[in-house]
């Protein structure tokens, strides 16, 4: 986010700038490891392992990034996630404990960090558990570091594996029970291979009990795939579905079902699932009672991070701020957590809002 950009911001006589907003304390639920590695650190890892990438940092940044003059558009959003980084089991810890320590950054409170160990592991055949692993050491580490709290989602790729290739590796990989993974996500194109594929995977997770899930749905495709996600596949929150903003019957649904929206407004934009930034869905959804959340999905290759994020939430959608604490208050009610867990991040959170109106004289 430009910082001119932001001290435009004005709610209730207050001028919210982007510093203000950055430490504005902040629940995610949908963001993907993979669309968050630091461009200098990455950069850093290119050069370690001889990559064909530009050699000057700027050229660098651009090639890893969704072009800024570019229009909104899904393929060349999508081309930017690259699996040939890593060399080795350290270039994953590495990039991770990275990614993860620059989250402060962001104002980040709590984090539901999701990744794909198909991912990570794919290029070099890496044993898919010991990535799990080593992500999930790398990524505690650094939010230790900086006391934000986070827990995991393991993404399947409907794209790149068939339901009969998911369960044999979500069999293996939760008998690692690791207690910060907290649920499974089902990302990729969802054009081509629709939830009504994966019923089996999802009855399967549903009936073991370990994990809640989240299926990205009604980002690209029209809500008829929310309805499916929900009552076929079970899902505890959808990815996206901004298609949902057509649809009443299914958000009085998502009311009833208690299933949450997880948004994102920049990456909504870039891959031209939503063209008109200004008026996304959220604001609408917010106001009608639909629990959503905001969310930054792919910060590093948006060139746009969570706190730009809020910024339009606040700017384009009139959110106030008060407005933002409900919705991270409902991210964390609608987070992968039991009840205890939650209710004591709630009054963490609330705390730390405290302190942070009381540091900037916000009544
Ligand atoms: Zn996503």
């Amino acid at each position: 986010m430009k910082a001119k950009e932001a001290e435009l911001v004005e709610r209730e006589g207050l001028i919210y700038t982007e510093e203000v907003l950055r430490k504005f304390p902040k629940v995610e639920l949908h963001r993907h490891l993979e669309g968050t590695f630091p461009a200098e650190k990455l950069y850093e890892l290119s050069i370690k392992n001889n990559l064909d990438s530009p050699r000057d940092f700027e050229r660098f940044k651009e090639s890893v990034q969704f072009p800024k003059d570019s229009k909104p558009d899904f393929l060349t959003f999508l081309d930017k996630f690259k699996n040939d980084w890593y060399r080795s089991y350290e270039d994953v810890y590495w990039i991770t404990y990275h990614s993860v320590k620059n989250f402060i950054n962001d104002g980040l409170f709590y984090i539901e960090l999701r990744f794909s160990p198909e991912h990570f592991a794919l290029k070099n055949d890496f044993d898919r558990e010991e990535v799990t692993r080593l992500i999930v050491k790398a990524g505690n580490k650094a939010a230790k570091e900086t006391n934000i709290k986070i827990k995991y989602l393991l993404t399947f790729n409907r794209g790149k594996q068939t339901e009969k290739e998911m369960i044999p590796l979500y069999n293996k990989l939760k008998k690692l029970n690791i207690p910060e993974i907290v649920g499974i996500d089902l990302a990729g194109d969802e054009t081509n291979y629709p939830p009504e594929s994966f019923k089996k995977f999802f009855a399967l997770i549903k009936n073991d009990g370990i994990y809640k899930s989240t299926i990205h749905a009604g980002e690209v495709s029209p809500s008829s795939q929310i309805w499916a996600s929900i009552k076929e596949l079970h899902a505890d929150r959808i990815g996206h579905g901004i298609s949902a903003v057509h649809d009443p019957a299914l958000q009085d649904y998502i009311k009833e079902k208690k299933v949450c929206l997880e948004q994102c407004i920049t990456s909504n934009y870039q891959t031209g699932s939503w063209v008109d930034e200004r008026h996304h869905p959220l604001g609408e959804l917010y106001r009608k009672g639909v629990p959503v959340t905001i969310n930054s999905d792919d910060p590093a290759i948006q060139g746009v991070d969570l706190t730009g994020d809020y910024y339009k939430a606040m700017s384009y959608l009139g959110l106030t701020i008060d407005d933002l604490v409900s919705l991270n208050l409902m991210a964390i009610k609608y987070s992968f957590n039991n009840e205890e867990v939650k209710t004591k991040l709630n009054t963490d959170y609330l705390k730390r809002v405290r302190a942070f109106k009381k540091r900037y004289e916000i009544k």
